[in-house]
Formats: C-alpha cells, sequence, structure tokens
C-alpha cells in the first residue's frame, strides 16, 4: 500500500540533557540506530521545501526539542510555510532559550507537552533525575506571558504526568498545579509496569481507569500503545539524520532509505516499510529483518491476532485531522 501522509514527524534533537532512568536514551537502547544529534535549520528547510504536501510536523521523539539551538528558526519556517508544529511527544522544558520560548507561541506551535512527574522537587527529581522544577514551572510561566503579548491559546499547555509509586500521592496537587499553570493534565502509564511500581491501584484506577498497562492490555485485549503503529501510515518517523524510523517507538531498526538520499515518498514507500503494513495487518508473514519484532506492540498484535485494520487507520486520520494540529500520540 502506497500512502502519501499530510504529516511527518522528524527528531531535531535526540539529545537530552538529564538521566531519567527508564529513558531508552539513559538505558543505552538508542545508540546504535537513533544516535545522539540535531537536525540543522538548513535540513529542516529543505524537507519542508521538497513536501509541499505536508502541512504538520511532530518535532519530538527520544530527546529533548528545546536543546536544538536552531529551533526558533525552524518554528518560524514551518509558520511561514503554512506547517503546524506540535512538541506533543514530549519535553523536560528543563531549559530553553527565550526566542525558543516566544518562538512557540509567535510561530502558533499547536501543542506543546510537558513532563512534570511530580509537583515537589524531591518528587520531580527522582524520575526526572538532573532536572529542576523551578526552571520547567518558570519556562511554562514564561510561555503564558508571551500567549498573553500575543493574545494567543497556542501553544496548548499539557502537563504529562506519568504515575509511578513514588508520586502517586500527588496527582490531586499536580491537578491543582495544572490548572494554575493554565495546563491541560495528562496522566500516562509507566511504560514498565515492574520498575517503579504503583502502591495504590485502586487509587490509580480512579484517574486512569488501569492500574498499569498490563491491566490495560488484559481489559481492553489491545497494547495501551497500539495507535503508535498508525504513524507507519499517517505520520512517519524521520530520524534526526534523516533515517526512516518509520513510527516514534522503533528504536531497533531502520526501515528503509534516508530521506535525504531517496527522498521522503521514496523512503515511505519502499518495499520494506510497504511489507512492514501488510505485516501488522496480518497479511504477510512475519519477517526477521523487521524492526517491529523487537516492538512488545508487534508482539501483543501477533499473539492475539487483532492486526491493524484499514478502518482503524482511516478512524484514526479522521481523529487527527480534528484535532487541529494534535498528533495521534
Ligand atoms: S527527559 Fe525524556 S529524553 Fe530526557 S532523559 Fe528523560 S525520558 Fe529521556
Ligand atoms: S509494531 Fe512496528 S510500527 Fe508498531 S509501534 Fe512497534 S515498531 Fe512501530
Amino acid at each position: 500500500m502506497v500512502v502519501n501522509p499530510t504529516a511527518i514527524r522528524i527528531e531535531v534533537c535526540s539529545v537530552c540533557q538529564l538521566r531519567c532512568p527508564l529513558c531508552p536514551n539513559i538505558r543505552g537502547e538508542t545508540a546504535a540506530t537513533i544516535g545522539m544529534g540535531y537536525m540543522p535549520f538548513e535540513h529542516f528547510r529543505r524537507l519542508i521545501n521538497q513536501n509541499p504536501q505536508i502541512r504538520q510536523v511532530e518535532l519530538g521523539n527520544f530527546g529533548e526539542v528545546f536543546l536544538n539551538k536552531d529551533l526558533p528558526g525552524i518554528l518560524e519556517y514551518a509558520y511561514t510555510r503554512n506547517v503546524t508544529t506540535t512538541i506533543d511527544e514530549g519535553a523536560n522544558l528543563n531549559h530553553s532559550s527565550e526566542e525558543a520560548l516566544e518562538a512557540l507561541v509567535k510561530y502558533q506551535t499547536a501543542v506543546v507537552r510537558c513532563a512534570i512527574d511530580g509537583i515537589t522537587q524531591a518528587t520531580y527529581s527522582q524520575y526526572r533525575v538532573g532536572g529542576d522544577l523551578k526552571n520547567v514551572l518558570r519556562n511554562i510561566q514564561k510561555i503564558n506571558r508571551h500567549k498573553g503579548r500575543y493574545q494567543s491559546s497556542r501553544p496548548r499547555l499539557l502537563f504529562q504526568f506519568i504515575i509511578f509509586g513514588h508520586n502517586e500521592h500527588e496527582i490531586e496537587r499536580a491537578i491543582l498545579l495544572s490548572r494554575m499553570l493554565k495546563m491541560e493534565i495528562s496522566f500516562k502509564l509507566n511504560f514498565f509496569p515492574d520498575a517503579m511500581p504503583v502502591y495504590n491501584r485502586d487509587r490509580v484506577r480512579q484517574i486512569v481507569d488501569y492500574a498499569d498497562r498490563r491491566e490495560y492490555l488484559e481489559k481492553e485485549g489491545v497494547h495501551y500503545k497500539r495507535h503508535q503503529c498508525y504513524e507507519l501510515w499517517l505520520s512517519p518517523q524521520i530520524n534526526w539524520d534523516g533515517k526512516l524510523l518509520g513510527c516514534s517507538r522503533n528504536m531497533w531498526g531502520v526501515f528503509g532509505g534516508n530521506v535525504f538520499e531517496s527522498g521522503l515518498m521514496g523512503a515511505i514507500n519502499n518495499e520494506k516499510i510497504r511489507y512492514a503494513r501488510e505485516m501488522l495487518m496480518g497479511r504477510v508473514p512475519a519477517r526477521g529483518d523487521m524492526p517491529c519484532m523487537k516492538c512488545s506492540i508487534y508482539q501483543s498484535i501477533a499473539t492475539s491476532g487483532n492486526w491493524i485494520t484499514e478502518k482503524e487507520i482511516k478512524d484514526a486520520e479522521v481523529r487527527n485531522a480534528n484535532a487541529e494540529g494534535v498528533c495521534s500520540k
């Protein structure tokens, strides 16, 4: 199946200054495929110029977007080309230039998702190791001041709180803090249910319906992050150096050519990624060279036989279009 999406995901910076213990970067899982680097403005400009069909770009993935010093120029260029930017994959927002914070508002970034997993420094830094909550809150307030000055509702600010055992007692106060900061709270279940597990499972269920991702799979019959597969069709992930990652979960290998060598359309429709799409729909056998073979989402799909369907992709496309600049994650 050939795709021609109007959205893509471009990681503009895979470097991060924090040391969150469960982060794939810190665990060394991203070293081989993702590596550490930045996409320079010039490469971003070229990619957008060569693909005028692109209307939306998510800028985050494995690193900290705000460490790319070209970010203000990237936001401005996207804006002038009528391309909506999002930072919905998450940012820690510990360090940012004033220029970048203003650019988010001035150039109408649709969403910024900020990781704030604690309302006290002691709790926050248990997971966001090396982070300073004061800096984060100050940067959020600066964005809010720019929003006031430009009389802008953009960017939507999301307060992402991953629920762990060490922060579950702060959930209610996190909701209050998010309101004070004019942010929307967004709770997320921990990637590894057995690492830093929640203690009061009933309390967590009251907030997000499930105590952890394992329980989500048992109740719903699908993986908590199944929707990440849709990105192969709707918003393929490009690494900072142009490698085609296909989706934002993939850190295990490439799906084919580099977009700077084979062009975006050539890369996202090469034989390997087309095979992967068919494989996820259960139409062709599993193939050993596919990054999906190492992914727990594919494993859950293949075990249950609950393959990705065309209707699901179509529905997600409609949802994304209605979400006005909010990507599928
Ligand atoms: S802030 Fe995000 S990218 Fe940085 S170490 Fe933590 S999880 Fe990884
Ligand atoms: S199964 Fe494949 S496409 Fe789906 S999230 Fe995993 S690596 Fe990505």
